[in-house]
């Protein structure tokens, strides 16, 4: 008996969710679905592959394969955040407005926050951050030097009412973050969890595929003096990154002093003339901002009155810093950074399956017979199995599209000759191969 790639993903999910043919990813990507707003590739892979659907400006419904790489993202954040010491909270997404009049940032905030009123006529507003929170959660809670330092993070979605929510996923106005908080008794120890965060973001960004570019930034609308943000390079990057072009080889390294010393800036705060490093030892990129990491002191913790006891008995404001990972950003943001003009070419660790199966003779029985149990014997979370009856031309398009690392494809000399061949998505190499060679190569 067949088994279509849904029912796969059903497997996977071990939900009932993925329940119609209107969520089959292949029949939403390809046939119906034509991007509208295809100002950026990522934008326009991530509707074609099926990954999101838009329902309303800036706000996505995640399908099946966008929510298998969305969760793959997760899991190595999550997974190098508790390796760091960090425990792992989640907070509302409605937040009481008066939590942030008294941090005075209720009326600053502006428009990008999305206010709203309960049946009471309460001020609420969906969260587009969570210091006020983090804040109030602890205060009360952590009394004594002795409960820090404490770092909690959470994954949550926020609500920004973006001026122009364009670039897909990249700028939603719902969108998926990481944030975490840090909570020190002092100037020094609050720098540990700084650097601790700085070095866990650049480990979490390796695993993801790639190094990241780390400069100097603003601090914007959470305030406080120091902050890096993380970037990913790519040409179609909305900021403009200039750094020494000493920057990546230190990267490899990771000391942490090393990085901060070393110019790094984005297009913001660069200028010409106060730049301290010559012309030519200068590197200029395109990036897009996918991490920003904020030390601010009792910024929050003063007016809120977040306070602990000291090893001298004082009672000093907690000095607190924030870090947040752009989740689903970062599946458009690997998008425009891994892609060709065939479609999505994914990093291994963040690929929603390892191999895409392919059946070209689906009407051979015999094929069906050795495609079903390549299928059967490598583990169904790694595979994804194309045995519709589009044709070849359709199939091969899609799951180039779909950007799997791996594809093993079955066809005629499967039965006459044992043979499969196997395409690997970033070079393009393809070879023939003994089936069950193929079937050890991936087991
Ligand atoms: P940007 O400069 O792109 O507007 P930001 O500086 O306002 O981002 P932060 O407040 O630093 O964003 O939030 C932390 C992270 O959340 C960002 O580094 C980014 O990866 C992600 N992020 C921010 N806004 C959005 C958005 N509208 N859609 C998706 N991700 C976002
Ligand atoms: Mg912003
Ligand atoms: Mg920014
Ligand atoms: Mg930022």
């Amino acid at each position: 008996q067949m088994r279509s790639k849904i029912s796969l993903i059903k497997e996977k999910s071990n939900t009932d969710l993925v329940n119609s043919e209107v969520q089959d990813p292949s029949t939403l990507s390809f046939k119906e679905q034509t991007p509208t707003d295809t100002e950026i590739t990522s934008h326009q892979y991530s509707i074609r592959a099926g990954l999101v659907k838009q329902i309303a400006s800036g706000i996505y419904s995640w399908l099946p394969l966008g929510l298998l790489v969305l969760k793959n993202i997760e899991g190595i954040i999550r997974d190098e955040m508790n390796k760091s010491g960090a425990i792992e909270v989640l907070m509302p997404c409605v937040q009481p407005a008066n939590l942030w009049q008294e941090s005075e940032r209720y009326n600053n905030y502006g428009k990008e926050m999305l206010r709203i009123k309960d049946r009471y006529e309460s001020n609420m507003l969906f969260g587009p951050t969570h210091e006020e929170v983090a804040t109030d959660l602890i205060r009360g809670m952590v009394k004594s030097y002795k409960n820090l330092p404490l770092c909690l993070y959470q994954i949550q979605w926020k609500f920004r009412d973006e001026v122009r929510p364009r670039y897909g996923i990249m700028r939603g106005r719902e969108f998926l973050m990481k944030d975490a908080y840090s909570f020190d008794t002092d100037y020094k120890n609050a720098l540990n969890s700084y650097n601790s965060m700085y070095k866990t973001y650049i480990k979490i960004f390796k695993r993801m595929g790639f190094t990241p570019i780390v400069v100097r930034a603003d601090t914007g609308l959470i305030g406080g003096n120091l902050s890096h943000e993380f970037h990913i390079l790519a040409s179609t990057g909305e900021s403009t990154l200039y750094y020494d072009n000493k920057l990546p080889e230190l990267l490899k390294n990771e000391d942490v002093e090393s990085l901060k010393s070393i110019y790094a800036v984005a297009d913001n705060i660069h200028h010409t003339k106060t730049c301290p490093i010559p012309q030519e030892q200068l590197s200029l990129s395109k990036g897009i901002e996918i991490g920003h990491i904020f030390y601010f002191g009792n910024k929050y913790s003063k007016p809120m009155n977040a306070k602990v006891t000291t090893q001298n008995g004082k009672n000093v404001n907690i000095h607190m810093g924030s870090y947040g990972i752009g989740v689903s950003r970062l599946v458009g943001a690997i998008i425009e950074a891994f892609h060709d003009d065939k479609g999505i070419i994914w990093p291994e660790a963040i690929a929603p399956f390892r191999i895409g199966l392919i059946n070209l003779q689906i009407k051979t029985g015999k094929c069906v017979e050795i495609a079903n149990k390549i299928y059967k014997t490598l583990k169904s979370d790694k595979v994804l199995y194309d045995d519709t009856e589009e044709s070849i031309g359709v199939k091969f398009a899609r799951m180039d599209l779909i950007g799997l690392p791996w594809q093993i494809i079955v066809g005629k000399k499967a039965v006459s000759e044992n043979l499969v061949e196997i395409k690997n998505r970033v070079t393009g190499e393809v070879k023939e191969i003994q089936i069950e060679e193929a079937i050890n190569r991936f087991t």
